[in-house]
Parts: structure tokens; C-alpha cells; sequence
């Protein structure tokens, strides 16, 4: 789950959209209050998203025969918002101020490797709005620094997916990005090439229209716990990464139990594995291998507690080849929670 940590060793490589309305106010969460759920239109499994959770999980990569390495945590949240519609002035006592709803999602994966450290923020809005529905962030700050968005909702009559990607600045005029030449008589010049997360800017965005039903990676990991709250065996819809469109599919496997750091667990096993779908152009070279979560290739299981669905472990591969060992086997553990449906916890 932690693979951009690797793969942003081995690849080179910020700022916002403009931001949500102000003064969010968390919607109180009672004890047993039922998840915020998110429908995804006719046939299509909702999101269902707690409304004050937080999931510690250790995150463990298998060497074979030379043991295992944590490699760093990973948090997952969730929560819900009520915000204001943009700034209500004191004229606008007497009118009634308009709220909407953002139900979030985060993942914090933070993470060292020989020196090499690193903190992957990815985040989900769902927006009670057509545009855009979903706001979907991936930051990358730490040895390395780089900044994406996307966001979903019908525009003009179509869900429309909008990315856009950071990128080093150079030949901007900040002086403050400058270097000085190493010649005495050369002239201060624009920095090359740095990793310094201030030196970036973004890239113009791209649009495209999606098929429906679609949602950002992260948001299917919820779409998978649905499954299981709400008994669904099998269910496949569009993720968007990028300005990519996979098809994902959702199965579910055997039931087992699992130990984690956090206790022993009955789980629920969900196989998640993703196509191209169709009608997508073919990504050109061979870099057009679906990886999901912080980078997780080929199939990944989770394994939800079975009567919560509170996600236990997280296993999956990294497209990282080590000599003797193979492709990195990662399993991501539950450590600590609170927040958790009324129940939850480890079995004796
Ligand atoms: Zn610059
Ligand atoms: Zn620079």
C-alpha cells in the first residue's frame, strides 16, 4: 500500500484548487449514528462512510527468506461536514443560509526507507453538488514533492472527470527560485531542477467525460466495505486515475480469520482487480498497467471484519522486482482504532 514510496525513490518527480467554502462544521457523530452513505445512482452499491473514524494500520513488506520490514503507517479516516454556501453577510441574516455536505476520506501513508522519507496524502470529498461531486487529492511531500487533483461531477449535462498535475517551475521569474551562476561573471539563473515542493506549479487541467458511476480509487475502498455492511457478492464500476478510466471489479472471497496487531479478527475477504475499460484507448508504451492504492499492482485483497466491515489487513503486491525475492509481497495491518461502529473489536 506504501509502493509510492518505493516508486517515488526510483522516479524524479504544489498548491490548490480554489477551496472549498469556509467555516466547515463536523456533524456530530453519536455513538451507533449510522455511516454517511453517498448513492452512486440506480444499481450501483453506495459509499457508506463513518462519520468520525480513524484506522491505524503498520505497514509490512515481506523479503522472503530476509524477513519482514515495516516500512511506515498508514491512517485512515473518514468524517462529515456541513458547510455553509459560500460567506452569508450580515444582510443575509433574515435569508436562510444554504448548507451542503462534504463526506471525506483520507489516507496518510508516512513512510522511510534509507533515507529516503516520505508522506502520501490521499483525499476524497463527496460534495452534496453536481460539480463537482468528488474532489480527489494526492500530495506528495517529504524527499520527494508532487501534487494532484482530480474532480467529478456532471458538467454540462455529462460526468466530467478534471486533472491536473504539478510540476517544476522552471523559467518562471521568481527571483527567490534563482541560483547563482558559478562563473563570477554569469548571470543568477532559474534552478533547473530541484525537489523543493515550493518551486512547483500546476499544469493546465484536462477534461474528459466519464462513464457513470465513476469515482476515484480511494472511494472504492469504501464502495468495497459497502459490500460487505450491505451483503453484495459482486459489483464492478469505473475508477478514475489520472485521465485514465480502469474498470474495477469487486469479489467476494473466503471468509477467514486474521491476526493483526490489533487483535484477531473474522474477515470478510474482498478481491479487488481492475481492467482497462472498455472503449479506452490503449496507454501507449508499456506503463499502462493498472496500480491502485499508493501504487498496489495487480489484485489486492482486503479483509473487512465481517460484521462492520471495518477494514483488518490489506494485501497486495508492489511492481518493484528484488533479486531473490521477487515482486514485494505488502500487507498493511491494523494497529489501533476509534471511531469504529458500536461492537467493534478483536475476538476474546
Ligand atoms: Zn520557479
Ligand atoms: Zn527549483
Amino acid at each position: 500500500m506504501i509502493a509510492a514510496l518505493f516508486l517515488a525513490a526510483l522516479l524524479p518527480s504544489p498548491q490548490s484548487f480554489r477551496p472549498i467554502p469556509v467555516a466547515p462544521v463536523k456533524v456530530a457523530a453519536e455513538p451507533g449514528a449510522a455511516p454517511a452513505r453517498i448513492e452512486r445512482g440506480e444499481g450501483q452499491v453506495p459509499l457508506l462512510l463513518p462519520r468520525e473514524e480513524e484506522l491505524l494500520f503498520d505497514v509490512i513488506i515481506d523479503l522472503g527468506i530476509l524477513g519482514d520490514l515495516d516500512v511506515g503507517d498508514v491512517t485512515l479516516s473518514s468524517g462529515l461536514e456541513r458547510t455553509p454556501r459560500g460567506l452569508p453577510s450580515a444582510r443575509d441574516v433574515e435569508r436562510k443560509v444554504e448548507l451542503f455536505d462534504r463526506a471525506w476520506v483520507k489516507a496518510i501513508a508516512k513512510g522511510g526507507y534509507a533515507g529516503y522519507e516520505l508522506t502520501q496524502t490521499l483525499s476524497a470529498s463527496h460534495l452534496s453538488q453536481e460539480w463537482p461531486r468528488i474532489l480527489y487529492k494526492d500530495m506528495q511531500r517529504g524527499s520527494e514533492n508532487r501534487e494532484r487533483e482530480l474532480r467529478i461531477g456532471m458538467f454540462e449535462g455529462a460526468l466530467t472527470a478534471d486533472y491536473r498535475s504539478d510540476r517544476h517551475c522552471p523559467g518562471c521569474t521568481d527571483h527567490g527560485h534563482f541560483v547563482d551562476s558559478v562563473w563570477a561573471w554569469g548571470d543568477p539563473y532559474h534552478c533547473k531542477k530541484c525537489k523543493l515542493a515550493a518551486h512547483r506549479i500546476w499544469r493546465d487541467p484536462v477534461h474528459r467525460t466519464v462513464p457513470e458511476g465513476a469515482v476515484d480509487m480511494l472511494s472504492a475502498v469504501y464502495i468495497a466495505r459497502a459490500m460487505v455492511q450491505l451483503g453484495v457478492k459482486e459489483t464492478s464500476f469505473p475508477i478514475v486515475d489520472q485521465q485514465k478510466v480502469w474498470r474495477v471489479k469487486i469479489q467476494q472471497g473466503s471468509t477467514q480469520w486474521q491476526d493483526v496487531p490489533a487483535g484477531r479478527f473474522e474477515c470478510a475477504q474482498m478481491m479487488l482487480s481492475a481492467g482497462l475499460e472498455p472503449g479506452e484507448p490503449k496507454p501507449e508504451g508499456g506503463a499502462g498497467k493498472f496500480q491502485g492504492l499508493f501504487g498496489i499492482q495487480g489484485t489486492i485483497r482486503i479483509w473487512f471484519d465481517a460484521k462492520s466491515g471495518v477494514p483488518i489487513l490489506i494485501q497486495g503486491s508492489l511492481p518493484i522486482p528484488v533479486p531473490l525475492v521477487g515482486d514485494l509481497d505488502i500487507s498493511v495491518q491494523l494497529k489501533s482504532f476509534k471511531g469504529t461502529p458500536a461492537g467493534f473489536g478483536p475476538a476474546r
